[in-house]
């Protein structure tokens, strides 16, 4: 048996964030333990519109802590939505924020703490990782933009497999590829260090773990606790280390055609490591041995299948006659990878994810 893999580097940096992370079935009695540690009196509850039921029961266990709840999160923080919810939580002279719900939600509840900074608790009910991260995406005129800020991380995050087993499985599946995509793309960030690889690869080890057994059994708690270990590891990562290729990709596609954002994630996954495997194979060595296939990429691809994952463009609507934008696109403004980027490889890489044909280099 080779020896474990050594992820240690005579240089590096790690920077740790001051955040309490709970992992507890019936989260929702702790939250205004969390509230109270903020100092916070009045706290103002976020939500989707699907989940306002949940952001009611979330209220009721604050009682007299909750100032007000606002339903409207919705995808990529559009600016406007943004807008409304910081005149609800000005009526409800709000001094904290808790928000229930995916990266949706939590993205809207780090805008709101970016514009007023005010503390966050985040109670995560999907896998995408974005409550462990300083960053934020926001949309305003059509344009989604970016921005890395100490203020948006979260100061409490509670993982609860009882508030996230609702989720459906197309959703679990994707939103978790979502997170293994930050962990993979961690493992050959240029400022990676020891601590953010073993995160990573534990963090897809979790996930490879538990989504087979929440898949064979949506009432498996201890799986689905599994899974909120493994994005809160992979979104640690996220919040560490840069991304290159793979992010870049899902964020032109998503910005720019539309595309749903956890599905992008899981198309685009196997192509954009199989791009870059061939310049750094040796740094994605532990993915495939996890796998125990040749290659990290097709351990993922492989992996996203047996889960029913999406796997091509075409299926999530991207028309053909759109590749060579995306393509304009994705080399328009140039960013870091491992390796370089051309053209042909990028639309090479394009065709094959819009297709869904297997990953090649
Ligand atoms: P989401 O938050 O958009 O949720 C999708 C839908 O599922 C919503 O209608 C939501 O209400 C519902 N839902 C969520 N949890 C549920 C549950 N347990 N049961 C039933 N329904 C549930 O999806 P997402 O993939 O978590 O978030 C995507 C967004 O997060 C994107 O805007 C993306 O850019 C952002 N994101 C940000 C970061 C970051 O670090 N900034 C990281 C990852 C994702």
């Amino acid at each position: 048996m080779p020896p474990p893999p050594s992820f240690f580097l005579p240089e590096f940096r790690w920077q740790g964030a001051a955040v309490s992370v709970r992992f507890a079935p019936g989260a929702l009695r702790l939250v205004a333990e969390e509230v109270t540690a903020l100092n916070g009196r009045r706290a103002l509850v976020l939500t989707t519109l699907d989940q306002a039921d949940s952001g009611a029961a979330l209220a009721a266990h604050l009682g007299g802590l909750a100032a007000g709840q606002f339903a409207g999160a919705v995808m990529h923080t559009p600016a406007d939505v943004t807008d409304r919810a910081m005149a609800v939580l000005a009526d409800a002279r709000a001094d904290c924020l808790v928000a229930i719900g995916g990266g949706s939600t939590i993205g809207l509840c780090k805008a709101l703490a970016l514009r007023t900074g005010l503390p966050q608790i985040v109670v995560p009910t999907t896998f995408a990782g974005s409550e462990a991260t300083p960053i934020l995406g926001q949309t305003e005129n059509g344009e989604k933009t970016t921005l890395t800020d100490a203020r948006v991380r979260p100061a409490a995050i509670l993982y609860d497999p009882d508030l996230i087993c609702t989720l459906p499985p197309a959703m679990a599946v994707s939103s978790a590829l979502n997170a293994i995509a930050h962990a993979a793309e961690g493992l050959y960030a240029r400022d990676r260090n020891p601590v953010s690889s073993l995160m990573a690869v534990e963090g897809i080890r979790a996930f490879v773990s538990a989504l087979p057994a929440v898949l064979a059994d949506p009432a498996n708690r201890t799986a689905w606790a599994e899974g909120q270990y493994g994005a809160w590891l992979c979104g640690t990562v996220l919040g560490q280390v840069g991304m290159a290729l793979h992010h870049k990709l899902c964020h032109v596609l998503g910005g720019a055609f539309n595309l749903p954002h956890a599905e992008t994630h899981a198309v685009i996954l196997p192509h954009a490591i199989a791009c870059n495997e061939a310049a750094v194979p040796d740094l994605l060595a532990p993915l495939a041995a996890l796998f125990g296939t040749a290659t990290a990429a097709e351990g993922l691809a492989r992996f996203a299948r047996s889960l029913g994952a999406p796997t091509s463009l075409r299926g999530l609507g991207l028309r053909e006659d759109q590749l060579d934008r995306a393509e304009e696109l994705a080399l328009q403004r140039p960013y870091w990878n491992p390796r370089p980027l051309d053209p042909a490889t990028l639309r090479g890489l394009l065709r094959r994810a819009w297709a869904g044909d297997a990953p090649t280099p």
